[in-house]
């Protein structure tokens, strides 16, 4: 039974790396992907998927049967988990209390993965700063009858609009069909500061362009127009991490992109599991989360 390839991860403790089920089960029956081909991609992308999820309560996405097979999103720590996903115990804002989890290590990913987990949604907070976040993002999501160059369009301008108020971006393929503008914050200001300026902001476009943005989740308005979704910035919200696959047909993996990346891309959901791996993290990536953003007026 073929298992990871332990020479990939570096920083591992080899001994907490799991052994792998059923290697052999096909994940994406169209592209013909195995829960080792899952593994390996996971393992290759480790380096720059756990600086995206480390001590970042998940949502995430299990697959047992594969991607065309029953589905699970789970956000609370369940019985079996491996030894390196902890459980972390939070308030909810019903006042009740209820254990979530996160990772912190390349065990913990393959813990996770051994358990087919396919798609990874991380909190906008660590654990460190729970009620903190330390990154906005802007869910861009399209009418099916949108072109993809006026979705590329939207992204320019949330950037565009960011930078007036002072906070730089970088784009995100989703693998889907839409695109997320991320803007990586110091961790300073609370839940309800950062979600009443993501609500404003969506509504400032939104009156400036009222054919082409609504910032309301209801699809009966949104014909022909963008949903800005700035609901992912509350807290216990969520937002697919780079380079996280998705549980669709063709294996598509969420990328972080540049700017210039993003203009020449010529459709969504175009990187994969075949080639994510290959790709490097964008230097404006660290830098934006190096450079400890605040939100205007603060
Ligand atoms: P797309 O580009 O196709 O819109 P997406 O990842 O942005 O892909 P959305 O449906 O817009 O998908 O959801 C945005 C984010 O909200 C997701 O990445 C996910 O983290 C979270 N989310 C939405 N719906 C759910 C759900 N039912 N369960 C868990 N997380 C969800
Ligand atoms: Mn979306
Ligand atoms: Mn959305």
């Amino acid at each position: 039974r073929k298992q990871p390839s332990r020479s990939k991860a570096k920083d591992a403790d080899e001994d907490a790396l799991p052994t792998l089920s059923s290697p052999t089960r096909v994940v994406y029956p169209d592209a013909g992907y195995t829960k080792q081909a899952v593994c390996d991609y996971y393992l290759s992308v480790a380096d720059r998927l756990l600086p995206e999820i480390s001590g970042r309560l998940l949502s995430i996405v299990r697959c047992p049967e594969g991607i065309d097979g029953q589905r699970f999103f789970q956000k609370h720590a369940g019985r079996g988990f491996g030894d390196a996903v902890h459980r972390h115990t939070i308030v909810e804002s019903s006042g009740e209390e209820a254990g979530y989890f996160y990772v912190d290590s390349v065990a913990g990913l393959m813990q996770l993965v051994q358990m087919n987990t396919i798609e990874f949604h991380p909190w906008g907070s660590t654990v460190d700063a729970l009620e903190r976040p330390d990154r906005i993002v802007f869910d861009l999501d399209p009418d099916p009858g949108v072109p993809w160059t006026r979705v590329k369009q939207a992204a320019v301008e949330v950037r565009d609009r960011l930078e007036e108020v002072g906070l730089a971006s970088y784009p995100k393929l989703t693998g889907g069909k839409g695109v997320h503008v991320v803007a990586p914050l110091a961790p300073k200001a609370e839940w309800e500061q950062v979600r009443v300026f993501c609500e404003a902001f969506a509504d400032a476009m939104v009156r400036q362009a009222p054919k082409r943005f609504v910032a309301t989740m209801s699809k009966a308005k949104r014909e022909d127009r963008i949903f800005i979704d700035w609901l992912r910035n509350g807290r216990g919200a969520t937002s697919v991490a780079s380079w996280s696959l998705r549980a669709r047909a063709g294996a598509p993996a969420a990328v972080p992109l540049t700017w210039d990346e993003l203009a020449s891309e010529r459709k969504a959901a175009r990187v994969t599991l075949a080639d994510a791996g290959s790709r490097e993290l964008p230097s404006l990536v660290e830098e934006l989360v190096a450079r400890q953003q605040t939100l205007p007026l603060q």
